[in-house]
């Protein structure tokens, strides 16, 4: 059962909790509750050469998910950590806002 997020890729957010706590990034991917965010959680991977793959051995670092509670999106108006309301715009159209402000976080 996938879990619900307003979260997006693309979104910046704030890491809050957890070993990198306090740096930020843009979501590079979203998958059942957990977020993966540019240059944030890196692991090193220690990789076996293969051939055929054309894959060449060594370590090499990538990112890691994190817990989506672990990230807050920040607010391109305020520019701070927020959580995320949502509002029905007069067009019809549902957008996320900030809750501290009110900025439409969708446009
Ligand atoms: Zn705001």
């Amino acid at each position: 059962m996938p879990k619900k997020t307003l979260l997006h890729r693309g979104d910046t957010v704030r890491v809050i909790a957890g070993r990198d706590k306090g740096k930020s990034g843009k979501i590079l991917a979203v998958e059942n509750g957990r977020v993966t965010v540019d240059r944030v959680a890196i692991i090193k991977r220690h990789t076996r050469a293969n051939p055929s793959k054309n894959v060449r051995g060594g370590i090499l670092e990538r990112e890691s998910s994190i817990d989506i509670s672990n990230v807050m999106i920040i607010c391109s108006g305020c520019s701070k950590p927020t959580r995320i309301g949502r509002k029905v715009l007069a067009d019809g159209t549902r957008a996320r806002i900030c809750r501290r402000c009110g900025t439409n976080l969708d446009q």
